[in-house]
């Protein structure tokens, strides 16, 4: 392997079977705490894939915007936006070092290992579906359960951010584009719409009617059958929850496939 440069203190700041953390000293106070909540969050992530183990992760966290991308551009060619990502088999994410907070360290990094999972079934079987492997990291991660626990809260969330009339709901091919425009959706024209969120409710959708999500990430015919109606089906379904009558507008644009 070619070898990097971590930006890091070289040896790990706290370990144990399942990660190696590398970290700057002002995450001393913490880590503790968030090894022993990755690890039990581990264990959930891969029971989900049906994965039995997985060998020993690298994580490494960045306080300087800066210092993570310089990191990541041995890999890609991150957005300035970047936080975090898995390239290597390590995972490395951007903290804040005036706010550090374990919970949203553990979310953070439980996103890219659900990414890191499911590519394990995406590289040996197709190309990478992002809606697919957006929406199941903010699921797993669970980064929007305060969505999950307060309908309310969640059906604020779906009126403003998903069928909002100011909005036009995405064609799926936009999102199935790889790039650094995921979150950066525009619908068409005008209106921006954060493929993120879209995504993220159409894997709830999915854990919502029961579908056998495990299953579905390895047969690919299902999956582009399910493209052809699932966000039609799923803005359905939750404006029948909801009690909204009123349809959303649908983008008709689709960009060419070679994009
Ligand atoms: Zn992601």
């Amino acid at each position: 392997m070619k070898s990097y440069n971590r930006y890091l203190p070289s040896s790990p700041i706290i370990e144990n079977d399942d990660f190696a953390i590398f970290a700057h000293e002002n995450l001393k106070p913490i880590v503790e705490e968030l090894l022993e909540k990755i690890t039990i969050e581990k264990q959930r992530i891969l029971q989900f894939f049906g994965f039995r183990d997985y060998n020993k992760i690298e994580i490494n966290l960045f306080d300087r915007q800066e210092e993570y991308l310089n990191y990541a551009r041995q890999f890609y060619d991150p957005p300035h936006y970047d936080k975090g990502n898995f390239a290597n088999g390590a995972i490395s994410h951007v903290y804040d070092p005036k706010n550090i907070e374990t919970d949203t360290l553990k979310v953070n990094l439980m996103h890219e290992f659900s990414h890191i999972c499911y590519s394990k079934i995406w590289r040996s079987l197709y190309d990478r579906i992002i809606w697919l492997d957006e929406g199941l990291a903010q699921n797993l991660s669970q980064e929007k359960h305060d969505l999950e626990e307060n309908r309310e809260l969640f059906k604020r969330w779906y009126n403003t951010r998903i069928v909002d009339e100011k909005r036009t709901i995405p064609d799926i091919t936009f999102l199935s584009r790889h790039g650094t425009k995921y979150g950066e959706f525009v619908d068409g024209e005008t209106h921006r719409y954060s493929g993120y969120e879209i995504s993220y409710l159409l894997i709830r959708y999915l854990r919502d009617i029961q579908t056998d999500i495990k299953n579905l990430l390895y047969d690919v015919a299902t999956i582009r059958e399910l493209e052809q109606h699932i966000i039609k089906d799923c803005i359905a379904y939750y404006n029948k929850v909801f009690d909204i009558e009123k349809s959303p507008q649908f983008a008709e644009v689709r960009p060419s496939k070679s994009i």
